[in-house]
């Protein structure tokens, strides 16, 4: 969250003259992929509608959470359990999150059944640990050598033989190849977290994708552990991303992301700053 970059006691600028408190994955990969989105996303805060596929997926993710806690509490983790927790997500983020860009009712009931299917699909498929999980959703803080502030992350699932994993949703199947090169800064940053934090390094580092085709299908992409190299190239992707936080490096990023951003009327005003 920026709320780790900005909510520092600051002196002069308020943002630069201090470093942020930590980096998330999420933070330093937003402000690669455009720096300006991030800007507005995470230092303005302007708030916009959440788009039906981010909802979508956010129920998703709290259901499956729910669905791995209760595995690891050893409570109720039953199909019907689970299918009424993402039901309650559902509702409760489109009150605390929303407004959601729903078209109409006819297109709210089709995401919901959406969800309920790709979760069924999911406790219905190979991928659900068969063993008690390490840990679900574990906030990690860490000291990473390289970094000037700690590196901060929450694991979605860490099964039992300490293979981070994190769940995405998607409306097509993914191309592993891709997968690996676009999640390279979250999977390689939880392979850091947990070999700060316990000295353990993974055998894997995993995403499950759940793909919300009409008949739901779930895949799951492994990649090996990082190199001393990719380590090293992640830090310093983190590193790049603190540099420009703190220098307050904010400028447009024109590329194919622009077609589903938000923000295109607020970059259009962006001019640039005499430093
Ligand atoms: S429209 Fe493109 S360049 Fe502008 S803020 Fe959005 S992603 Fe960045």
């Amino acid at each position: 969250m920026i709320h780790s970059v900005v909510d520092q006691p600051a002196t002069g600028s308020p943002v630069a003259d201090f470093l942020p408190a930590y980096i998330s994955p999420s933070a330093a990969k937003s402000y690669l992929g455009c720096s300006l989105r991030f800007y507005f996303e995470r230092v303005a805060c302007i708030k916009k509608p959440t788009t039906v596929a981010l909802h979508l997926g956010k129920a998703v993710h709290e259901a499956l959470q729910g669905f791995h806690l209760a595995r690891w509490r050893g409570t109720d983790d039953s199909p019907v359990a689970v299918a009424e927790m993402f039901d309650t997500a559902f509702t409760r983020l489109e009150t605390v999150e929303g407004p959601v860009k729903f078209k109409d009712e006819t297109e709210r009931l089709e995401s919901r059944q959406s969800g309920l299917r790709v979760v069924a699909a999911y406790l219905d498929s190979d991928e659900v640990p068969k063993e008690k999980p390490r840990a679900v959703e574990v906030p990690l803080n860490e000291k990473i050598p390289g970094l000037p502030v700690p590196l901060n992350g929450a694991v979605d699932l860490v099964e039992h033989d300490y293979t981070p994993v994190d769940y995405k949703s998607s409306a097509t199947k993914a191309n592993p190849d891709q997968a690996a090169f676009d999640h390279e800064i979250q999977l390689v940053s939880y392979q850091l977290l947990l070999e700060a934090a316990i000295g353990i390094t993974p055998k894997s580092l995993d995403l499950v994708y759940l793909v919300k085709t009409k008949t739901p299908s779930i895949q799951r992409v492994s990649l090996k552990p990082a190199s001393k190299v990719r380590k090293d190239r992640v830090v310093g992707l983190l590193n790049t991303a603190v540099d420009g936080i703190v220098a307050e490096r904010f400028h447009p990023s024109p590329g194919m992301h622009c077609s589903w951003c938000q923000f295109r009327n607020e970059c259009m005003r962006w001019k640039p700053e005499k430093r």
